[in-house]
């Protein structure tokens, strides 16, 4: 990095990648502790096909985005949070911090969230994707109830299947479970779906869960050297990576158990553990210097 780069790049106390739950709650805590951060956000949410979104206490039924967009709001109050509407396309150590760049911003921060998400990779069966986040579910705690007339059907196998069936047996009476390899197509009817079988034969249901096989939506832990498995980014209970300066936070961080939820206030809850971390990070930095 020569001098003139310097000069170019600004640096931050911290940097969010995500705009999300998860890094919005975190921009948020940071701001409240006046960390000088910058939040950067391209804006392709796990639940942007969901009209409704369900079990986050006092926004029960709200539409996703009028959260996203009341977070962006308060976060106006904090003048030390910026938000930068576009991707990190790659992350790299420079000196102690990190160096962000992407198409026309390039940014250092001492301190680095990936609050990055997932993106869902559907069973490869016709009529699924339109319906995805509608009558095409992913988590019972998120969308079980409002079907609770059912049947409510589960195409999955093995241990998801299972663990899902079992808990949407509480919320109905009828639940269906559908091996993949024998079903045609899921096709949109009056009472929710019809899932047509190869063997000819139909099943009628309010709606049906599938498993949404998700995988990290950027490469920026790889970029960094950072730890991860298949699911998910290895963190400890505060949220700090296998890297010294880089925390994980939401849906992109594997959580203690696979059993909880990935969902909103979870997302939400790991953004603010992470961020006062890194609050305390930059406190303890900031001492050693005075
Ligand atoms: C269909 C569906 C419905 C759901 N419904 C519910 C529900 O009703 N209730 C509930 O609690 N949970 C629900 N969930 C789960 C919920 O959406 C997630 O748990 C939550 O969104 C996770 O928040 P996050 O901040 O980790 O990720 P996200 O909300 O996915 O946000 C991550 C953000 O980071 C951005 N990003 C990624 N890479 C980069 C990069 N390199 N540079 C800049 N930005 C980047 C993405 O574009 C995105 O904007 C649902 C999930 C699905 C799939």
């Amino acid at each position: 990095m020569d001098s003139e780069e310097d000069d170019l790049m600004e640096m931050f106390q911290a940097a969010v990648v995500g705009g999300g739950p998860a890094g919005l709650q975190a921009a948020l805590t940071l701001g409240r502790m006046h960390v000088s951060t910058v939040l950067f956000d391209d804006g392709r949410y796990r639940n942007a096909s969901s009209a409704r979104m369900r079990n986050v206490l006092g926004s029960d039924g709200s539409a996703p985005e009028e959260l996203r967009a009341a977070g962006r709001s308060e976060l106006g109050a904090y003048p030390w949070v910026r938000i930068i509407e576009g991707r990190v396309e790659n992350a790299s150590l420079w000196d102690s911090a990190f160096a962000l760049r992407g198409d026309g911003h390039e940014h250092v921060a001492e301190h680095l969230l990936i609050a990055t998400g997932v993106r869902d990779t559907l069973l490869p069966i016709p009529g699924l994707a339109e319906m995805w986040g509608d009558v095409v579910l992913p988590c019972p705690y998120c969308h079980g109830h409002e079907f609770a007339k059912g049947p409510i059907a589960v195409i999955s196998s093995g241990g998801h299947a299972e663990h899902i069936g079992g808990l949407l047996r509480g919320v109905t009476d009828a639940v269906p479970v559908l091996h993949p390899e024998r079903v045609e197509e899921v096709i949109r009817s009056a009472a929710g779906v019809t899932i047509r079988l190869h063997d000819g034969t139909a099943v009628e249901a309010a709606c049906v869960f599938i498993p949404p096989n998700p995988a990290p939506r950027s490469g920026l832990a790889e970029q960094l050297g950072v730890t991860t498995d298949e699911n998910g980014i290895l963190v400890d209970p505060l949220g700090r990576t296998s890297r010294s300066g880089v925390w994980a936070a939401g849906d992109v961080a594997r959580r203690i158990d696979p059993r909880i939820p990935a969902a909103v206030i979870t997302a939400m809850a790991s953004g603010l553990v992470a961020a006062a971390d890194i609050a305390a990070a930059v406190a303890i930095t900031r001492d050693r210097t005075l």
